[in-house]
């Protein structure tokens, strides 16, 4: 009969990293179910690449310290690109309320060990974004050590490692249902057949509450769309530009090919596995686009080059890791809220942590627990694009 000490469901950036990660500890019978015929057709192949570790929350914060050390030093230990490009994340900020609101996350990203980032004031942001426009800003946050990678790049340079050291990729094999008995998981009904296994993990990314589900699980993971916009190739603003992000609207944008990958999450989007992409939304992305760089007037976009993924999102926008507490073996690593590229590294290794050895050093992982949605105990990320 075909079993693994360690099943995980979900070959995208997450799944990827936690299998490393596992190797990296020792661990070696590992399977990893992908239902799709190739990797990175979930949200991973989708993902703007952003990396930051500006954030409001010390879990975030935390994790990102971990990760983006990671992606710079991916190339030399994986012997795969990560695309890590140390650009920057600019916030810019043109009321009192969202400098004050940098200064409070600017203190606690600090006194966390962030030590790339700084405020600014508009003189600063204008020489880091000359092309905004800059008649109302007032300042603004940077960190040098932000910036973006190529996620399709980070999943497909895990994976091979991985694979190295034992672990197994069945692709084209869909987890239809998870076995329970008395002591807990038992395995996984596939599109393949049964494999037995103690220890299985959801990686199923925005389908991770469906996944959840054929446990018995109640898993609060919502999809929620987002659309990305790329220009045909664009030369008024620098190839080195950081990511820009106007706090007023919500617009961002970064250098990407030869043009800009433009984007806006749309407030009144709603939550559902919509994978369309709506032609609507470049208007609405170049209207506030616009408004703060002025020359993207001159910009051509091709609506046949933009796209639409999903964010997998929950009620406090923070993750759900750690084993089911009601379903022994059950592990979740569920729930990113659109930041599970940046994160995956970090993720890898918690998971790693709590599936071998019960713990993680790396965060409380007490306060990422499933059953913090039912005793109210949320978590609070305001930085949340
Ligand atoms: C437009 C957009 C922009 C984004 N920008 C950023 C960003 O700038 N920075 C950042 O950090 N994050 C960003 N994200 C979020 C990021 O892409 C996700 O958080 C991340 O890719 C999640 O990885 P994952 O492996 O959990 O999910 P996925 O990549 O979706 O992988 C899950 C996999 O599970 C498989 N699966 C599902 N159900 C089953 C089943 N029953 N059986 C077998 N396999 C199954 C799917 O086929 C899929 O391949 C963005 C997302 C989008 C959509």
């Amino acid at each position: 009969m075909n079993s693994a000490d360690v099943i995980i469901i979900g070959g995208g950036i997450v799944g990827s990293s936690i299998a490393y990660h596992l190797t990296e500890a020792g661990c070696r019978d590992i399977l990893v179910l992908e239902r799709e015929t190739h990797q990175g057709k979930g949200s991973t192949g989708k993902s703007m690449g952003g990396v930051r570790a500006q954030f409001a929350t010390d879990i975030n914060i935390r994790m990102s310290l971990y990760s983006i050390p990671f992606f710079g030093a991916f190339d030399e230990v994986m012997g795969h690109p990560s695309g890590y490009r140390p650009q920057g994340y600019l916030f810019v900020a043109n009321t009192p309320a969202h400098m004050d609101y940098l200064r409070e996350n600017y203190r606690h990203q600090v006194a966390a060990g962030v030590k790339a980032v700084r405020l600014l004031d508009a003189r600063d942001v204008s020489h880091i974004a000359p092309e905004l426009r800059h008649d109302d800003i007032l300042g603004g946050s940077f960190c040098a050590t932000d910036g973006f990678v190529d996620p399709y790049s980070v999943m497909t340079g895990f994976m091979p490692k991985a694979i190295e050291r034992g672990v197994r990729l069945m692709r084209d094999t869909d987890v239809t249902g998870i076995a329970v008995d008395a002591r807990g998981v038992a395995g996984v009904q596939t599109s393949r057949g049964f494999i037995s296994g103690r220890t299985v993990v959801n990686a199923a990314g925005a389908w991770a509450g469906n996944v959840a589900r054929l446990a018995g699980v109640d898993l609060p993971v919502e999809p929620l769309r987002r659309m990305l916009v790329p220009t045909e190739p664009f030369d008024k603003v620098s190839h080195q530009s950081p990511m820009v992000v106007d706090m007023n609207t919500g617009f961002h944008y970064r250098p990407e090919g030869r043009g800009l990958l433009l984007a806006w999450n749309d407030p009144d989007e709603t939550p559902g596995f919509k994978l369309n992409f709506d032609r609507g939304f470049i208007e609405k992305v170049l209207t506030r686009g616009a408004d703060r760089l002025p020359c993207l007037e001159e910009a051509e976009v091709n609506p046949k080059r933009a796209w639409a993924g999903l964010y997998e999102m929950t009620p406090d926008h923070h993750p759900v890791m750690g084993e089911v507490k009601q379903l022994p073996g059950f592990f979740l690593a569920n729930g990113f809220s659109g930041h599970g590229v940046m994160h995956s590294p970090a993720t890898g290794r918690i998971m790693a942590d709590l599936i071998l050895r019960g713990r993680s050093g790396l965060v409380d992982t007490d306060l990422l627990g499933l059953d913090r949605f039912a005793s109210g105990r949320l978590l609070h990320e305001t930085a949340v694009l």
